[in-house]
């Protein structure tokens, strides 16, 4: 697809709640200079079984005291109905409009699901649309690798899609560094009848072994073109930073170009790999340099 006609794709940042108040004051310094790319939204996590809940509600209320638009993630595991309801009414009164539905990871140990009232997202996404209907605007996760518990790919896609059609509005996909998993997994949506926008999710690279610890237990891939690369640059932070910059703006101009409908940028809360990414795309302005 062409995106010569193509408006502004739509950007949006990924945070964490900080635990302590110095890495509260880092996050509010990121989030002043991100917000200078205009993003659609900040996301902010929560933790699996309410975990970061107060961490998560500090987040967002500050974000909100500053008028920005604020899309709190909320995951279902472990959690009762009427405390869910609870956290919507909350984030109602805040006048947020979006939310990122989740099931959450299981603690380690368990099986899949029985570990409360809502075992998986899709019927926390049935949850909320028969609450609130469509006052917020729900993303879910997809997953263009798949999901690492998932039984088979066509499960996976299956279970996406009973998400969708529960009512989600959109989905933001794990990370991943293979542009064909993507359009696959585009193709695969489309032939199930799924229409909603399936917006990219990215991981800056800027340290390699954390990135392998985390896409090891998430199951993200990273090719081995990419892997080798990485590990041969050792503790030069400098390089990994450089060449991690490079491959994932390469990534993020094939998404775009190929008709990628926005970008979701996992920032970890750091702006500087993020900024350098989208200025080398010439994001916020759209014209983006090749
Ligand atoms: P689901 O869609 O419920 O799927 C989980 C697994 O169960 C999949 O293998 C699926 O195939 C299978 N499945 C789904 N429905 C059924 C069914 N009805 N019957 C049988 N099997 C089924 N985690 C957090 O804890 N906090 C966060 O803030 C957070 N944010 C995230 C944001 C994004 C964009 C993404 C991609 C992931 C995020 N995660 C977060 C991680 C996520 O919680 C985990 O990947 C979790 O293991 C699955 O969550 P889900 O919402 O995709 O689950």
């Amino acid at each position: 697809m062409d995106t010569a006609n193509q408006e502004t794709p739509a950007i949006s940042f990924e945070l964490f709640p900080p635990k302590t108040e110095k890495g509260m004051e880092k996050l509010k310094a990121v989030v002043s200079r991100l917000n200078t790319l205009k993003p659609e939204y900040f996301s902010v996590t929560y933790g699996a079984g309410g975990s970061t809940q107060e961490r998560t509600f500090a987040t967002v209320d500050w974000l909100r005291g500053q008028g920005i638009d604020t899309a709190p993630h909320l995951s279902c595991i472990g959690t009762d109905k009427d405390e869910i309801l609870e956290i919507l009414k909350r984030y109602q009164t805040q006048g947020i409009r979006r939310i990122v539905a989740l099931r959450g990871d299981l603690p380690s140990g368990s099986g899949l699901g029985g570990l409360g009232e809502l075992n998986f997202a899709n019927e926390l996404v049935a949850l909320v649309r028969q609450s609130f209907g469509n006052d917020f605007h729900i993303e879910v996760a997809a997953y263009p690798e798949f999901h690492p518990q998932a039984e088979n790919a066509h499960q996976d896609l299956d279970n996406f899609k009973r998400k969708v059609e529960s009512g989600a509005h959109g989905a933001i996909t794990q990370y991943f560094y293979n542009a064909d998993a993507y359009w696959r997994f585009l193709d695969d949506c489309k032939q199930r009848g799924i229409e909603i926008p399936i917006i990219p999710g990215i991981m800056p690279i800027t340290n390699y072994s954390s990135l392998a610890r985390f896409s090891d237990a998430c199951g993200a891939e990273i090719p081995r073109w990419i892997r080798k690369r990485l590990e041969s640059y050792g503790d030069d932070l400098d390089s990994i930073q450089q060449f991690g910059a490079e491959v994932v703006t390469t990534l993020c101009r094939q998404l775009l170009d190929g008709g990628a409908p926005g970008l979701h940028f996992y920032t970890m809360n750091q702006s500087a790999s993020v900024m350098q990414i989208c200025a080398a795309l010439g994001l916020p302005d759209g014209a983006t340099a090749s």
